[in-house]
């Protein structure tokens, strides 16, 4: 089998690092040549360049670029082979993405790999990133149900738990799960760069530990998917953080009242969710 990834970033090397070690073929295009030259040397791919051209023939497409590019990277592919092609991307929303796709390549299907680190590039690709990790693809009326049943092999081969459903619900639910994570988590960084008394800063810094890297890890992460989930999933992330303000404001009101029955019961009922997500 052979299999195309684009953008040989964290997820696109990953994806390759695992497929190689598979025993597949794997084709990789990058923008850069130095990233496909070091998707070469880490063995994420058994052969790399920035033309598409080189994706003639694969049974399968995989697009992992930046969500901005996905589209436009789409239209390249499909006019560069000379035969049809199933293609999937792994874009963190839906949307905008796979109705438009789906005009431009009929074998087209959507997935999104809920996996990832904080870090980007080539440099922090890692081995089994899709193992037990969710894996949610969006069909929609006319996706072709022979592309589908090829892009969820895939996704099962590399150990992905499957979910489908569709681009709109999809992108509702991650804006509460991962969008809305990241900004409040970007906040919590930022309002600790707003530590007025210098002394108490350095202090903080000093003293921080797994509790902040657990709570800032996603907000610390790659700027550009932070700005683009804010983009490309505007709506159902503002609705997300509408709330979160809501439930703030009445967190402040009852800490400023000395209501420590309501503060009990809030952190009461979060304890008793938390598995209900994990
Ligand atoms: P990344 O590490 O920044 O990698 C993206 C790679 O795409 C870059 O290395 C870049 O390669 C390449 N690229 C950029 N523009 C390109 C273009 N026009 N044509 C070809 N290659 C291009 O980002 P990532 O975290 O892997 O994210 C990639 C996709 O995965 C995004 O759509 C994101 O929504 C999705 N995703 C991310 C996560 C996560 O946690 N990070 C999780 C699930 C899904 P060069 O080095 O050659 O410029």
């Amino acid at each position: 089998m052979k299999i195309g990834i684009v953008g040989l970033g964290l997820i696109g090397g990953s994806l390759g690092l695992d497929l190689v070690a598979k025993g597949y073929e794997v084709v990789g295009v990058s923008r850069r040549l130095s990233t496909c030259n070091t998707a070469l040397a880490r063995g994420a791919v058994t052969r790399a360049g920035t033309e598409m051209g080189l994706l003639d023939n694969c049974d399968l497409i995989v697009i992992c670029t930046p969500i901005q590019a996905i589209l436009p990277t789409l239209e390249q592919i499909v006019s560069s082979l000379s035969s049809p092609c199933v293609i999937t991307d792994v874009g963190s929303v839906k949307g905008v993405i796979v109705y438009r796709a789906t005009e431009l390549c009929p074998h087209f299907v959507g997935s999104h790999p809920m996996a990832g680190s904080a870090n980007q590039g080539i440099e922090a690709a890692v081995a089994n990133l899709f193992e037990n990790a969710p894996c949610v693809l969006t069909p929609i009326s006319q996706t072709s149900p022979q592309a589908l049943q090829t892009v969820s092999a895939f996704w099962q081969s590399l150990g992905s738990r499957l979910h489908f459903t569709t681009p709109e619900l999809h992108d509702q639910a991650v804006a509460w799960i991962s969008h809305l994570p990241v900004m409040i988590s970007a906040n919590l960084i930022y309002s600790c760069t707003q530590i007025k008394d210098k002394e108490v800063l350095s202090l903080a810094q000093l003293l921080a530990s797994s509790g902040f890297r657990d709570t800032s890890r996603v907000g610390g992460g790659n700027v550009d998917l932070g700005l683009m989930m804010a983009q490309y999933n505007r709506d159902s992330l503002l609705a997300s953080l509408k709330q979160y303000r809501e439930n703030l404001e009445y967190l402040i009101s009852q800490i400023e009242g000395e209501n420590w029955d309501n503060v009990r019961a809030f952190l009461s009922l979060c304890q008793q969710q938390r598995p209900n997500f994990l």
